[in-house]
C-alpha cells in the first residue's frame, strides 16, 4: 500500500458514492414532498459536509495542497482506510435500498410516506449517517494530511449535529407514538451504544 493507492481509493470511493446515491436522486425528484422542514442551517450543514467530504480531499489529491499539513504514511494506514470505505459504501448502498422512496436528501416528508424499521433500520435509526462517519473516518486514514484527512471529520460532524435532532423532531411530529417507540429500541449511529 502506497499513498498513491491510498488517495485512489479514496477517489474510487467518491466516484461510488455518487454512482450509489445518483437513481435515488432522481426518483425523488418524482415523489412530491408533502411536509418541507428545509432550513437555511441544513443547507449550511449540508455544504458543510461536502465541503470536507470533497471539496478540500479532491484539492489535497489533485494538487497536494496543503503540503505544509503533510505527515508520514504509512501502509497499515491504507489498509485500514480500505476496509473502513468498504464499510461505508456497504452501509450507504443498503441504507438508500432499505429506506427507497422514503428518502430525501434533506429534511422532508414525502407522499405516502413510511416509517422504515426493518434492515438495518432495525438497529440504528440513522444507519445512512452512520456510512457518513464510515466515510471520514475512512479518509482520515487514507488521505495522509492533517487539513485534508480531518475535513472530512468536521464537517460530517457539523452536518451530523446539526441534523439528526431536527429530523428526529420531524419524525416524532409526523409518525407520533410509533416514532417514540422506536426511538425507545435503537441507538441512533452505532447499535445500543450511540
Ligand atoms: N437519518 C436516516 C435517513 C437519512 S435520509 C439515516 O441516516 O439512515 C433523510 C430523510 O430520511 C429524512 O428527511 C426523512 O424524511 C427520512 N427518514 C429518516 N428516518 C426514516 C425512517 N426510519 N423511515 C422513513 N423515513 C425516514
Amino acid at each position: 500500500m502506497t499513498p498513491a493507492l491510498a488517495a485512489i481509493i479514496w477517489a474510487v470511493g467518491l466516484v461510488a458514492w455518487a454512482v450509489i446515491r445518483a437513481p435515488h436522486q432522481r426518483r425523488a425528484r418524482r415523489i412530491k414532498v408533502v411536509k418541507d422542514s428545509r432550513t437555511i442551517g441544513d443547507r449550511l450543514a449540508l455544504g458543510a459536509a461536502s465541503l470536507g467530504l470533497s471539496l478540500v480531499p479532491i484539492i489535497y489529491v489533485a494538487t497536494g495542497f496543503p503540503a505544509f499539513a503533510d505527515y508520514l504514511f504509512r501502509p497499515w494506514m491504507g489498509w485500514v482506510g480500505l476496509l473502513v470505505e468498504l464499510g461505508f459504501l456497504a452501509l450507504f448502498f443498503a441504507s438508500h435500498r432499505q429506506l427507497g422512496k422514503n428518502w430525501s436528501v434533506s429534511l422532508e416528508i414525502r407522499d405516502h410516506h413510511q416509517l422504515v424499521t426493518d434492515g438495518l433500520y432495525r438497529f440504528v435509526r440513522h444507519p445512512m449517517y452512520s456510512s457518513f462517519w464510515l466515510w471520514a473516518i475512512a479518509q482520515f486514514f487514507l488521505l495522509p494530511n492533517w487539513v485534508a484527512g480531518l475535513a472530512g471529520l468536521a464537517g460530517v460532524a457539523i452536518f451530523y449535529f446539526s441534523r439528526v435532532g431536527k429530523e428526529e423532531a420531524m419524525m416524532r411530529n409526523t409518525f407520533g407514538a410509533s416514532y417514540d417507540s422506536y426511538a425507545a429500541r435503537t441507538g441512533r449511529v452505532v447499535p445500543r451504544v450511540w
